[in-house]
């Protein structure tokens, strides 16, 4: 269940001007998160004191909402609150990451909520980027972009296509053939390879070396970024990768660029792995952590770099909370 808001005002209070802003909000909101008639479990409003002519629930009864529950309360008299103004709860049983709506007086009421956030975090594998982008994802109720599970996808396609990575020409005929996707599941990514979820088998140590080298391709690249873009232009997300501030969204409001000292990275990496039941030795995980980072900033097109206008964080010496503290409040000081 997700909670979508809203708010509108009247110029004049009266039944009619209530009715009518209120219709139009409500249509908003259905529209905008396609919302069904059975989606919807209640709608509360609350307005100013300003507003005697009408109840904004009875105003949404008549609008056609008659299958959820509905409700109104009048709010305090906030000093320089705006004037003749209702706010809107919808509670919803929607996948979606909800579209809040704001009309009339009150468009700029929740700049927060509405306008859209693109956060691009790049730096070196182990850098905690994932557990980052995740943790802000979810407190700023948006979409988690893995842009390097896309890169896996492309490696594993190869695998099971037996082809060889280092062919430009027979990994650009396979990335011709095959079809990656993303779609959410409750908010969790799932990366679809021929309309298989192939989310869990892209993660081994042999499928990181081998994305490492067929992201250096050019089709490879343009096919992925085209997709990252894509997803980025409809909706507010955090992207982690290796290019995102620098190439993929060079104009995105906020990136950040996070490192840590390789032997922090490996340490991480071979925790995360003894997790998922792979055991490599600290040696192994450090030896093929610095030859990716290697691979990732010497290739030819958009190597892994700090955006000139990006935020660096070393996290060698923070914990995930102090990291993820320091980039919401970077992210909100410009909201
Ligand atoms: O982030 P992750 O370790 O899953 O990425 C796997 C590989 O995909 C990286 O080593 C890098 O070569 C490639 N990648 C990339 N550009 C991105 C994300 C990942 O080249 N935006």
């Amino acid at each position: 269940m997700k909670a979508i808001r809203g708010a509108t005002t009247v110029e004049i209070d009266s039944a009619e001007a209530i009715k009518k802003n209120i219709k139009s909000l409500l249509s908003k909101i259905v529209e905008e998160n396609e919302l069904c008639e059975d989606d919807i479990i209640c709608i509360m409003f609350s307005n100013t004191s300003d507003i005697r002519s009408y109840y904004p629930a009875k105003a949404a009864r008549e609008a056609g909402f008659f299958n959820c529950a509905l409700y109104s309360s009048v709010e305090p008299d906030i000093c320089g609150g705006l004037k003749k103004c209702i706010r809107v709860m919808v509670l919803a049983e929607i996948e979606k990451t909800p579209k809040h709506i704001y009309l009339e007086r009150a468009v700029n009421l929740r700049k927060d909520l509405t306008k859209k956030l693109n956060i691009a975090i790049d730096g070196p594998a182990g850098s905690g980027k994932s557990t980052i982008a995740k943790i802000l994802a979810a407190k700023l109720d948006i979409l988690y972009l893995d842009t390097g599970a896309m890169y896996r996808t492309v490696a594993l396609a190869c695998v099971r296509s037996k082809i060889d990575v280092n062919n430009a020409l027979v990994v650009k005929n396979l990335i011709e053939s095959i079809k990656i996707s993303i779609k959410y599941e409750n908010g969790t990514q799932k990366t679809i390879l021929d309309g298989e979820d192939v989310s869990d088998k892209i993660r081994t140590p042999e499928i990181s070396m081998l994305a490492s080298k067929v992201s250096a391709h050019e089709c490879v690249r343009t096919s992925m970024v085209n997709l990252q873009r894509e997803i980025a232009a409809s909706n507010s997300c955090v992207l982690d990768g290796r290019d995102i501030g620098s190439n993929v969204l060079p104009n995105a409001e906020h990136k950040f660029y996070l490192t840590a000292s390789s032997e922090v990275r490996a340490e991480r990496r071979m925790k995360e792995n003894s997790a998922k039941g792979i055991n490599q030795s600290f040696c192994e995980v450090l030896c093929e952590i610095e030859q990716r980072d290697n691979q990732d900033k010497t290739r030819k097109i958009a190597p892994l770099v700090k955006a000139d206008d990006a935020i660096e964080i070393d996290t060698s010496k923070l914990t995930i909370n102090e990291v993820a503290t320091l980039i919401l409040g970077k992210v909100q000081e410009k909201i």
